[in-house]
Order: C-alpha cells, then structure tokens, then sequence
C-alpha cells in the first residue's frame, strides 16, 4: 500500500488547519504571556530578557496583522472553505478569532500600561460593547466572558487580593452592564429603522395609488374593495365627475404652462356652446381681473374670425374690441389665438395676450397650436376612460342580472326577479312581464312593478298594441326606445301607462316562439339606449329560458308526485300525505277519514271493450272522485283499480254520505264503445281515526277489511269499520249463545 498520497494529503491538511488557526493559536499564546505577567507592569519582578521581548513583539505584530487582515477582508473569504459545513463555520471560526485576537491585543496593551490599574481600562467596554455589536449574539457574549476570564487570570496570578477581587467583579459587572445597554441600544435602533424605512414604503404605496386614481388607471368613481352599494345614477354622476376634475387640472397645467413660456397677461379657453352662438371660459388663467366671466358672442373681433375661418390669429397691438373677452379696459401688447377643432368641428378657441407691445413669433404660435392639441388630447383621453370605465361596470351589472336569473327555480322566482335583473341594468319606473296564451290568444300580466304594478292579473286579446305586436313580430318595440306614436297603447287603450318617455317591450323567446313581453318603461328620455337595449334583449331570453327552467322543473316534480294516467297523487306521495295527516289530527284531536275503493269486476270492462277503454274508465272515475271532494282532501291512485280518499275532520258518517254520493256518480257514468254501453260500480271501505284504527298501517288494514267485506257482501256498496266491528260482535254473541 502508498502511503505517500495519504501522507501528502494529511501534510496538506494540517497545513491548511495551522494556517488557518494560526491567529488563534496566537491569541491564544498572547493570553498566556498576559495572565503569566510577563507584559505586566504593576508587580513585574523581573526585567523581561531580550528573547521573551522578541518573542512577544513578533506575536503582536502576527495579531496586528491577522487583525488588519481580518478587519478588511470582512466578509471572510468563503473561497477558503472546501466544504458546505467549512463554509457556515468559517465566519464563525474567523469571527470568533478575530473577536479574541481584539481582546487579548487590548488586554496586552492594558498590561503595558498598568494592567489592573491602567488608566486606559475602559478600552475594555468599548471592546465588550464592540463584539457585542458585531458578532452573532452568543459569539458575543462568549468574546466577553473571555475578556472577564482574561482579567480573572490576572487576579488569579495576582494571588486574588480583595482590591483586585473588587476590581474584577466591578469590571464583569461594567462590562456585562455595557454589554445589555449596547445590545439594547442596537435593537432599538434596528427596530426604529425598520419601523421608519415600512413606513417611508407605505406613503409611498399610498401616493403612487393616489397618482394611479388621478390619472384614472385605476377606478376611482366605482369605489375600491368593499364598494358600497350605490345607486347606478350616483355611480354615472362619481365617474363623470372624476373625469371633469381631472380634465380640469389638464387644462390648468397647460394653461399655466403657456402662459409662463409666452410670458402672457392671459391665457384662456373658450368652448363653443351648443348653439354654436356663444363662447364659455372652460379655464382661465390671467394675471388681470377685467377678464369677463360671461359667455361672449362668437363672432365678435378676432375671436369671431378664428370661429368663421378656423385660422390662426395673431395681433399686434389689437384694439379692445377685438379681444371680447376682456369686459374692462387692459393693456394688450399681442394677441394670439388658435381654434380647437376636433374631427374638423370647431369645439373652442385658445387665446393668449401679452402686455407688452412683444409680438408673437412664430415659435409662439406653434407652442399655442401644440397646447390647443394637447387640450383636445387629455379631454379625448378622458372620454376613452370614461367610456371604458362605464363599460367595465355595465359588464358587472350584467352579469349579476344573469345570475340573479339563473338561480331561479320557480315561475314565481323569475318573475319577482326578472325585475332586480333589469334594475341592475337601466333605471325604470314601472315594468311588466306578460304571457301568451297560444290557445286562447290571451295575453296574461303575470307580474308588474312600479307605475305599471295596477295592470298585474290583467287579461287581454290579440290586438293591435305593442305588446301583441312584439309577440307576433318576435322583435322589441319601439326601435328606438322611445315612444314616438303617443296613440299606440302598450297593452290596450283601457291599460294604459301615464308618462313614460322612454319604452322598451321585449319579447321573451323560447324555442324560436314569444311566450310573452317584458316591457320596462321611464318617465327620463333617451334611458333605453342602444347599448341598454342590446343588454335587456339578452336578459328577456334569459327570463324565457328560465321561466323554461322553472316550468320543466315543476313538470318534473309533478311527474314524481302524481300518477301518470289519472294525474291523481301517487300511492308513494299518498302515503307521506297520509302519514303527515295522521299526525296532524292526532295532534289537533281531530278526526278523519280513510276510503279505500276498487271498481267492480273491473276485469270484465277489459275483456269486453279492451284496455283503452279500461283506461278511459280509470280517468273518468278519477275525475268523479276528484269532483267530490275538498281541495284539502287527499285523492290518490292506490293501485291498479284502486284509489284512496283521505278526507280531513270528518267522521264515519260523513265520510259514509260521501261514498254514497261517489258511489252514485260513478255508476251514473256511461261508456260505449263498439261492444255497447257500459257502465261500472264501485265497492268502498270506510275507516275513521282514531275510531277504527290509530295509526296509518292499521287505518289501511281495516279499510282494506272493509272493502273486502263490500265484495263479499254483493258489491256496489260501502261499508263502515264500526258497522263491521258490529256485525262481527253480533256474530260472536250469536256464537256465545248457540255455544
Ligand atoms: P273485483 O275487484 O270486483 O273483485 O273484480 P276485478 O275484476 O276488478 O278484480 P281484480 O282486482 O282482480 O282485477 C283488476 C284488474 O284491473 C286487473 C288489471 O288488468 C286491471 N287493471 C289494473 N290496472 C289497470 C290499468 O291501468 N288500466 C287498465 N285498463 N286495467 C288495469
Ligand atoms: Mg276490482
Ligand atoms: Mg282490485
């Protein structure tokens, strides 16, 4: 085996750990000479001999020059490291050789100078306050408990006198003292600064927010976070309000702006009224006060001639009367004006007047023209902001109309909410929801609110109005959400709608064909703008599809509940009724009754006429029962041939005058088909709670028994459970006595 590599590598290593320990070792040598006194100065015996003294003197300048080293290269030199772990324990390890290097030089110089009674004694706080700073905590504390051990081990050498006792205690003390506050004091400031520095971040964040909502990058008029729910018109009014302001500030800072470059008297812009007659200030910036607040005619002077031509005018010494909007006498020197025009209209004119006789140059008049555009930019740009700031909270409206609509599961729920819905899009001040009866050709106001809430339940024929015209024609009326045609009634010339301005009646479509109308109406003008109109188009099909929802979704319940053929309640919904009704009157004490029925040879009626008729005859049958009974009363298809009546607080005897009335009805009934007339009979059971029976199971069985013993006794007849617990005592007496 080669041990040389081995050999090699180990050199090097040892190499690498001297070098690398080499100023602790040396630090650590020098506490020796200063705890054996050897530098000290109050009870040196002996005069140091020329060897000690170089021996001495080449470790303190080896620890200068490990300090000088370390304390300029901090951080210290990672490249050293050949390991993850070398790398997180080197800055310890030179932290803490660093940290003793300090304290056994400082410790050197102490005893060079006294030693315990050296004048220069506080060094050694300023060290213990020093370490404390710079080094990780417990490196710290570890660097100035071996400043303390140091002074311990010059006592100890001392012989531990009770002075230098006093003096080492005092010392720790002092040093432990300064150790706390320095510590607290840096904490504090660290914590201070921070506090400072999230603070200082904070406004920051705050005013550049701030900047963002002026310049509109971020919504103002709509509120942030929780918006608070404000009205559609308050939240048009904040938004537009918004923009004014902002275009306004524009307009100052340019206006303010020209006037320091052109060094004017005045710098006005003046907008074009509506009739195009008349010029308004919008801003105004002047250094005088005989600038007039009032409109100004629009073709008065020189501004009268940047209005008709469109020109840039430029004045020398104008009189008066060419600058109209000055209303008293003032000193102008030069007159300049630009016309604002947008898309070639004329919307306004900038003008600008100096009080020294100074004419406008041609520079001049290109920085005018350039602020007249720059006006129509922030102004246009605003309008861009506006338009997608609106458009951002149409779209939220929408789309809570549509959910509000698609939670409905009822035609109830739709209509009541087909009217939030609408809500969330156009202010109205009454609106209705109608229904086509295609069969009938009725129209039906199945709900109606605001101005408009008198005309709900309200029946009428196809007619001539906008409401049957919108049906027929599958498109809204008017076209232009204004009722042009006074004359033409909504509804009918009887349900008319008093001062609605703005109109809209929209179809609701489902499968291609108008069930009804909506119709939404204001007494403002212009409400149902396109863009409204295009929004309540899409919730109209949307309270269609719902209503379409709502109806499958009650066929579907119907479907469980009831009996295909009869279209009576299920023997499944029956039992449920039937037990909840048990319940009920047991609760209450009161009564009521069970009839439990089947048709007579029932068979028969199949086998002569067929199963259809069979079928016909279950239906009519039904019918009779249905006709005869109360709406509280429960009708159900039992079985096959069979139907319970549950009928509430009433006793045997009324239920028994019932059956007799059903019974007579029902064979009252006539069938013919091909095999001739026919007729059927009926045999019925009569129970009554809690007479008979006193729960649901038992109610059933006795009127099971009951109509077993209608059969048995001959048919076409009914039979009461006390009569049965009767005839069946009287048996048994009978028996009793022939026994
Ligand atoms: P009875 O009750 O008087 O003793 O004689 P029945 O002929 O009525 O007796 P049964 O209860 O045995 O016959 C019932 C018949 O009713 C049998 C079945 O074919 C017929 N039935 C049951 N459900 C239907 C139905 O939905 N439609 C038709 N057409 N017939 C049905
Ligand atoms: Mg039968
Ligand atoms: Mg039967």
């Amino acid at each position: 085996m080669n041990l040389a590599p081995h050999l090699w590598r180990g050199l090097l290593a040892a190499r690498r750990a001297v070098r690398l320990s080499l100023g602790t070792l040396a630090a650590l040598v020098f506490a020796v000479v200063v705890a054996s006194g050897r530098l000290g100065g109050d009870l040196r015996g002996d005069t140091p001999r020329a060897l000690e003294l170089l021996a001495v003197a080449a470790l303190g300048v080896l620890l200068i020059g490990k300090l000088a080293a370390r304390l300029r290269f901090s951080p210290p030199p990672a490249r050293l490291a050949r390991a993850a772990w070398e790398a997180r324990a080197l800055p310890v390890f030179i932290e803490l050789e660093t940290g003793l290097v300090l304290v056994v030089a400082t410790w050197g110089v102490l005893e060079l100078t006294g030693g315990l009674r050296s004048p220069l004694l506080p060094l050694i706080y300023a060290l213990v306050a020093f370490v404390v700073t710079f080094s990780r905590r417990w490196l710290g504390a570890l660097l100035a408990l071996a400043a303390v051990a140091l002074e311990a081990a010059v006592v100890w050498r001392l012989g531990r006198p009770a002075w230098a006792m006093r003096a080492l205690a005092t010392h720790a003390g002092f040093a432990a003292f300064f150790a706390v506050l320095h510590l607290a004091f840096v904490h504090g400031e660290i914590w201070r600064m921070r506090r400072e520095s999230s603070a200082r971040i904070l406004a920051e964040i705050r005013a550049m927010r701030e900047e963002a909502r002026d310049f509109r990058l971020i919504s103002t008029a709509l509120g942030q976070g929780s918006r608070p729910v404000r009205s559609r018109e308050d939240e048009e009014t904040k938004l537009y309000q918004g923009a004014v302001e902002t275009i306004h500030q524009s307009l100052f800072y340019t206006l303010e702006l020209v006037k320091q470059t052109l060094e004017l008297n005045t710098c006005v812009l003046l907008w074009l009224d509506a009739s195009g007659e008349r010029l308004k200030i919008k801003e105004l910036v002047t250094d005088s006060d005989a600038v007039s607040e009032l409109p100004i005619s629009a073709d008065a002077g020189a501004l009268g001639a940047i209005v008709r031509e469109r020109v840039l005018v430029n004045l020398r010494k104008p009189k008066r009367g060419h600058v109209a909007y000055y209303a008293a006498p003032a000193e102008i020197g030069a007159f300049l004006g630009v016309p604002v025009l947008e898309d070639g209209q004329l919307r306004g004119v900038l003008c600008a007047d100096r009080a020294s006789g100074q004419p406008f140059e041609t520079r001049d008049e290109q920085v005018l023209a350039g602020a007249a555009t720059q006006i129509l930019r922030a102004i246009q740009s605003e309008r861009v902001f506006a338009a997608v700031e609106k458009g951002k909270y149409e779209h939220e409206r929408f789309y809570r109309a549509s959910e509000l609509l698609r939670s409905c599961l009822t035609p109830d729920q739709v209509f009541d909410t087909t009217f939030q819905a609408v809500a969330e899009i156009a202010a109205f001040d009454a609106a209705a929801i109608t229904l086509f009866d295609k069969v009938e050709k009725q129209h039906t106001i199945v709900r109606a609110a605001g101005e408009a809430k008198a005309l709900e339940g309200q029946v009428f024929g196809d007619n001539a109005g906008l409401c049957a015209m919108v049906v027929k024609n599958k498109h809204y009326l008017p076209a232009s959400g204004e009722l042009r045609d006074r004359d033409t009634p909504i509804y009918t010339k009887r349900l008319r709608l008093k001062g609605a301005e703005s109109l809209l009646v929209l179809p609701l479509i489902r499968g291609g064909e108008a069930i009804g109308t909506l119709m939404v109406a204001s007494a403002r003008r212009t409400v149902f703008t396109k863009d409204v109109r295009d929004m309540l188009g899409v919730i109209a099909n949307q309270v269609a599809a719902s209503l379409d929802n709502a109806q499958m979704y009650r066929r579907m319940e119907e479907m469980a509940t009831t009996d295909g053929l009869t279209g009576l309640t299920n023997h499944r919904t029956f039992q449920e009724r039937f037990s909840q009704l048990i319940e009920r009157s047991a609760r209450h004490g009161k009564k009521c009754t069970l009839i439990l029925t089947d048709i007579d040879h029932f068979k028969k009626v199949n086998d002569t006429f067929g199963h259809p008729m069979g079928d016909q005859v279950l239906k009519r049958i039904a019918k009779v029962l249905e006709a005869n009974v109360r709406k509280i009363d429960i009708v159900a298809r039992y079985g096959g041939e069979e139907f319970a009546l549950v009928l509430e607080e009433t006793d045997a005897e009324g239920a028994l005058k019932l059956a007799e009335r059903i019974r007579m009805d029902a064979a009252a009934q006539s069938f013919t088909k091909d095999g001739g007339p026919a007729t059927v009979t009926l045999s019925l059971g009569i129970a009554c709670f809690p007479d008979d029976a006193q729960d649901k199971v038992a109610m059933i069985a006795a009127s099971d028994k009951c109509l077993y013993a209608a059969k048995h006794a001959g048919r076409n007849r009914g039979v009461l459970a006390s009569s049965l617990d009767g005839a069946a005592q009287a048996s048994k007496a009978r028996a009793l006595k022939a026994g």
